[in-house]
């Protein structure tokens, strides 16, 4: 029989009481080797508070609304009773637990469940598409919570809002994979960065260890995006000797994978978005007739000059009316890196050998790349990459792998310095891993007129003292919560660097800030002293007088 979903609700609530780093290890690597097979994978994902690999396009696509709603139907209430009592916790999970405890014991009979079972039913709450989905998703869930007791609830619930708070990170888990079962945690490492699924590499570290220093990457199931620091290219070049010089584009990150006629697309995020970009697909197919995974950057242009970032970011959101939307932006790819071909994985070769492999088998749409030893070589190249409109320079090491998810110094991104602007606090969202007992992002807001507008959030730049110290700043200043979300009373205003602002219809003020970073507490303004609407505005028409 395999583990009951009680048995690692149980668990859970005992993690969450460690706070050791290495205590959370040592535990979980005692529990690993007891899972059998089919588990496995499933409490590995679990216990990091996520239910599907990072590579899969699957999502539960459960929102508050409709976890909410499940729980109010089997302890009998409405939606609203259940928001209060979410807001007098401040976490969904506990104030589920406490209703699920108090509500009246009319069930005949509680049906255990184990986590098999519990992984089938988010399955197909997943998988539940069309006009009745939400129907569908909510029976599953209701379902789902009618046989949960108390403790379950907590931990289901806070599974479907896919953040456990239980302090246990992907390092914590890969640490005590590594440990369980006696391998390398570099070994580890490597197989989950080619995987890109914890859970399917817990298992083979213990069902076929040897396996996992062949491990590949497949096409069609995407690997996290290689990224960088900000750095500088004295730097770089003074540790390295020659560097790699490439533009930054301002545009959107992609994975392209092709085998045969099959191409697909997907995002930063690893989603797919294949439909929304048939012209890539076209560019890329057209110029290369091998099995390709292509690691890039799509950029729009008009004139020959690359368009800011927001066009591109419309074109990987539209779902309809591709054709239209293609007439008026143009995209085109710029690839600078080749992680597989032709059934043989590239990630381990240095970047100077993928680099001649993609100048190889790609006839077009190669990004131009600068080996430079010179400082002020590399300096001239930086000024002609921000005079044509890029926003900076990628300086790479050309000795180094492609390290999927990693951000290290083997990518050095360079650019203008950033602005500041002071803005006041009025959210904050909860952080993750071991920051989840904290807030980890910042809503942050201009005024106008005695409104505060949002502009952007801020995760940025702060370290973990700081986000302890702005806890315990903020944490009275709660008025309610939502998800994963609270909202402050604003009180607190913080100095932001960014590197531009852009019109958006996120944000209320509609504007928004790209790459927020916190400077500091502004200890000495009060809310009423932030930056006005107007005065963003400006600052928006200044940055670049030739936008719409
Ligand atoms: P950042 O998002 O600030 O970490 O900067 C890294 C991002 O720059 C990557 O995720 C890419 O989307 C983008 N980028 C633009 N040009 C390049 C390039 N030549 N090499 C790698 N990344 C690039």
């Amino acid at each position: 029989m395999g583990m009951q979903f009680l048995e690692f609700a149980r668990m859970c609530e005992h993690l969450e009481g460690i706070s050791g780093r290495l205590d959370l290890i040592e535990e979980i690597s005692t529990v690993l080797p007891r899972i059998d097979d089919k588990e496995l994978p499933i409490f590995v994902r679990f216990i990091m508070g996520r239910v599907f690999p990072d590579w899969s396009p699957k999502k539960l696509g459960v929102g508050p609304n409709l976890l909410y709603d499940a729980v109010a139907y089997v302890v009998g209430t409405k939606r609203n009773a259940v928001r209060e009592a979410i807001n007098v916790t401040g976490d969904a999970g506990l104030a589920i637990e406490g209703l699920l405890a108090n509500k009246e014991q009319t069930s005949f009979f509680v049906q255990e469940m184990d986590l098999l079972e519990v992984y089938h039913d988010f399955e197909r709450v997943a998988s539940a598409e069309g006009a009745r989905s939400q129907r569908e998703k909510l029976l599953l869930i209701r379902k789902l919570f009618a046989n949960a007791q108390p403790l379950e609830g907590r931990y289901l619930a806070r599974l479907m809002l896919e953040e456990l708070r239980i302090g246990v990170g992907e390092g914590s888990v890969r640490d005590a994979v590594a440990r369980a079962f006696d391998i390398d945690v570099h070994l580890v490492e490597h197989a989950h960065q080619a995987m890109n699924d914890l859970g399917e590499v817990a298992l083979l570290a213990r069902r076929d260890p040897a396996a996992l220093s062949e491990v590949l990457i497949e096409p069609f199931r995407p690997v996290k995006m290689m990224l960088a620091q900000a750095g500088s290219i004295a730097a770089q070049i003074e540790d390295h000797g020659e560097v790699a010089i490439e533009y930054k584009y301002d545009g959107s990150r992609f994975q392209f994978h092709k085998v045969g006629d099959v191409c697909r697309i997907y995002s930063r995020r690893l989603e797919e978005v294949t439909g929304s970009l048939p012209d890539i697909v076209m560019h890329l197919s057209r110029a290369t007739s091998h099995d390709v995974i292509l690691d890039g950057e799509v950029v729009a242009v008009q004139d020959g000059r690359p368009m800011p970032f927001q066009y591109v970011i419309r074109r990987f959101r539209r779902k309809h009316q591709v054709d239209a939307m293609m007439e008026k932006i143009e995209v085109v790819p710029r690839i600078f890196d080749i992680l597989y071909l032709d059934g043989t994985t590239l990630m381990d070769r240095p970047l100077t050998e993928r680099r001649r492999i993609l100048e190889d088998v790609l006839d077009a749409h190669v990004a131009p790349q600068f080996l430079v030893t010179d400082a002020a070589d590399a300096e001239a190249i930086y000024a002609d990459a921000v005079s044509l409109g890029h926003e900076g320079v990628m300086v790479k090491v050309p000795a180094s792998p492609y390290t999927p998810g990693v951000r290290g110094r083997l990518w050095v991104k360079v650019k203008p310095g950033v602005e500041t602007l002071d803005l006041a606090v009025i959210g904050a969202e909860w952080g993750e891993g071991r920051r989840a007992k904290m807030f980890g992002s910042f809503l942050l807001a201009v005024q106008d007129q005695g409104r505060l507008l949002p502009v952007g959030k801020v995760a940025t730049g702060i370290t973990d003292e700081a986000l302890a110290d702005l806890y315990a700043l903020l944490r009275d200043s709660v008025i309610a919560h939502s998800g994963k979300e609270v909202t402050l009373e604003p009180l607190a205003v913080f100095e932001v660097g960014y590197s531009e602002i852009q019109a958006s219809p996120n944000y209320e003020s509609g504007y928004a800030l790209r790459f927020p970073r916190f400077v500091g507490v502004r200890e000495d303004k009060g809310v009423d002293e932030v930056e006005t609407l107007d005065s963003l505005i400006e600052r928006y028409r200044q940055q670049r007088p030739s936008d719409p």
